[in-house]
């Protein structure tokens, strides 16, 4: 191209290529200044359209784009859908034949490649010294946070990607993210060290997603069942913190009827890739799934994420929730979290090799965690609050959004009684046997030292699940702190001006509804079908065969039903029924080349369905 590439050069491509008809979000201001040769910081929620903001300046400046990202399988589904779009995308990396690799690098040297994906090992080995002296458009640096390690994923291999602006100069450099908080974004900007960059950061809004959190009560398992039972023939994950919790939900979840998988670091790498190949081809299987099952899971019609137990931090929340619904279709997100997993969570900061500043920043990190879980305020409104968005409005969808006990009811009272307990017995028992004091029910352990005290017996009116619930809500708003050793924790005092507070009846402990009385929770957009209960009876019934096309379209090609066409698009088929080539070019998401090959069997389907 002679002349300097324009938006509206953007915009052609974006309907030509992808099939689609307005940017969206910041895409266009993203681009706008990748064209112009800027580097560019761009912070862009899950499924905002990431990966267009560097292709499309890829395919239009003058070169090959060469894309950092930082796992294969990532990578692989990423080639495979430019691929099927028509866009000439290899990816490099040192497992593969001397021969395709020289033929790739040839490709890019005579300016018959559009883009190039690659490893940061690969590029640090070798293979990136081979890169030098191609002519680039534009490097894109994915999930730029991994850079950080203030983050929430610290790859060290990432620390090497500062030597880009040596090795390439003149070549701009984006780096794109979906997660960062302040701390990290300025972290990102200096270890890549991009010069006078353009900074765009979207909203961290999800409008889609309907989240809910709740305390963990009673069997795990069980509840867990009952959650996907609720939600069967989806596509869901169940993320859980152990590799063994991992196989036992999916087998308990397998036994119901559910199709489930587990997946964590222990398993092959050819199991853990064909686990994956499935969840990204069967429509409906529930993976149950350390965070292992993370980066390269871009599956845009996953409906569910739950925690089994809670994430890392509000960061890995927000990036473990939002695969859910990536499709722009209403999803949920339900976690679950309990004392246990916070005091797991401090003790493993405290014990890490990381640096003291570095130790503090996870703590703190760990303790807002459980304050957004356990809290009261708009779950969506408090992430965009942490990541620094002020003023979001309630969402109207979340569990506590919809939440009917108001401001709950006053556990003051209970609240004074648990603390004082604790105090006369002398910070030495564990939640059990405080729960037995309260309630003056002396078990086996029965100690005589214990029972004189005035607070034996005081608590008698509330149930066992009740002062559970009192006593997780003063472990998790500080009040109370559990201390010893991980297996046999005794619980103490916590901040003692809280307590003294509290005591004086200057502070009030509010808790939600009786956890007895948890209901079946169940989001309605979601409940309602989604995406098909806007399409008429008539409608269904041709979305459910263009679904069946592609599914056996997909078989065929061995790529996910989505790289085909997104439902979304499937049914806008289903409701515009284009009696043409020409009328089916106009529907988003299908493009030059996905009309040319999949719009006659199309066209058909909808003929019969007449
Ligand atoms: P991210 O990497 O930010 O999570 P992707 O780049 O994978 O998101 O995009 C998410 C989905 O949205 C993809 O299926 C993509 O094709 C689609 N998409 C991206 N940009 C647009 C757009 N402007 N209009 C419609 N769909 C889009
Ligand atoms: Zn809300």
């Amino acid at each position: 191209m002679s002349t300097a590439p324009t938006l509206s050069h953007a915009r052609e491509l974006l309907s030509r290529i992808y099939g689609y008809s307005a940017f969206r979000g910041l895409q266009e201001d993203v681009i706008a200044d990748a064209l112009s040769g800027r580097d560019v910081l761009a912070i862009l929620p899950t499924g905002g359209g990431k990966s267009l903001c560097y292709q499309i300046p890829m395919l239009l400046r003058e070169g090959c784009g060469l894309v950092v990202s930082p796992l294969i399988a990532l990578m692989a589904d990423q080639v495979d859908a430019l691929k099927a779009l028509g866009v000439r995308a290899e990816r490099l990396d040192s497992s593969m034949a001397p021969e395709t690799r020289g033929e790739a690098l040839r490709a890019a040297q005579a300016g018959e490649m559009d883009m190039l994906y690659v490893s940061p090992e690969a590029l640090a080995s070798r293979l990136g010294q081979a890169l030098s002296g191609l002519p680039l458009s534009l490097i894109a640096i994915d999930e730029a946070h991994c850079v950080s390690q203030w983050g929430h994923d610290f790859r060290p291999d990432y620390r090497t990607l500062d030597r880009l602006k040596a090795q390439f100069p003149g070549v701009p450099r984006m780096a794109v993210t979906a997660t960062a908080d302040l701390r990290t974004r300025e972290d990102m900007l200096a270890q890549l060290d991009l010069s006078d960059p353009g900074v765009h950061v979207a909203s961290f809004d999800r409008p889609n997603l309907d989240l809910a959190a709740e305390p963990k009560a009673g069997d795990r398992a069980a509840r867990i069942l009952s959650l996907v039972k609720a939600r069967a023939g989806r596509s869901g994950i169940v993320y859980a913190a152990t590799r063994d919790a991992t196989e036992k939900l999916a087998d308990a979840l397998s036994r119901a009827g559910h199709p489930a998988l587990a997946y964590h670091a222990g398993l092959d790498g050819d199991t853990r890739a064909t686990r994956q190949r499935r969840f990204l081809l069967e429509d409906g299987l529930v993976m149950c799934a350390t965070v292992a099952f993370g980066m390269g899971v871009d599956k845009p019609d996953v409906r569910f994420v739950i925690h089994a137990d809670p994430p890392k931090s509000v960061e890995a929340y927000w990036q473990e929730v939002g695969r859910a619904g990536r499709d722009g279709e209403p999803a949920e997100g339900i976690a679950l979290y309990g004392p246990a997993d916070l005091r797991r969570a401090l003790s493993w900061a405290r014990e890490s090799e990381a640096e003291p500043a570095i130790k503090q920043v996870q703590i703190g990190k760990a303790r807002q965690l459980f304050a957004f879980l356990n809290g009261r305020q708009c779950r969506r409104q408090a992430v965009r609050a942490y990541f620094g968005e002020e003023g979001a409005e309630p969402c109207g969808a979340c569990d506590n959004c919809l939440d009917e006990s108001g401001a709950g009811y006053d556990a003051s009272e209970w609240a004074k009684m648990a603390t004082a307990a604790v105090k006369r017995t002398g910070e030495r028992i564990g939640r059990g046997r405080l729960i037995n004091h309260l309630r003056g029910e002396a078990r086996d352990d029965f100690d005589e030292s214990m029972a004189v005290q005035s607070t034996y017996g005081v608590g008698e009116a509330l149930s066992q699940a009740g002062w559970r619930a009192v006593v997780d809500e003063l472990l998790f708003t500080g009040y109370l702190a559990e201390k010893g050793d991980m297996l046999r924790p005794v619980i103490g005092l916590g901040d003692s001006d809280a307590v003294r507070a509290l005591w004086k009846g200057e502070a009030e402990v509010r808790l939600k509804a009786d956890p007895a009385a948890r209901r079946e929770r169940r989001s309605k957009r979601a409940a309602k079908g989604g995406l098909t209960a806007e399409l008429s009876e008539r409608d269904q019934a041709l979305f459910e065969a263009l679904r069946a096309w592609r599914l056996e379209e997909a078989r065929t090609r061995g790529v996910p039903p989505y790289v085909i066409f997104h439902d979304r698009t499937l049914a806008a088929i289903a409701a515009e029924r284009p009696g043409d080539m020409d009328g089916l070019r106009g529907i988003s998401g299908v493009g030059e080349k996905k009309a040319e090959r999949f719009g006659e069997a199309v066209l058909a389907l909808v003929v019969d369905a007449a």
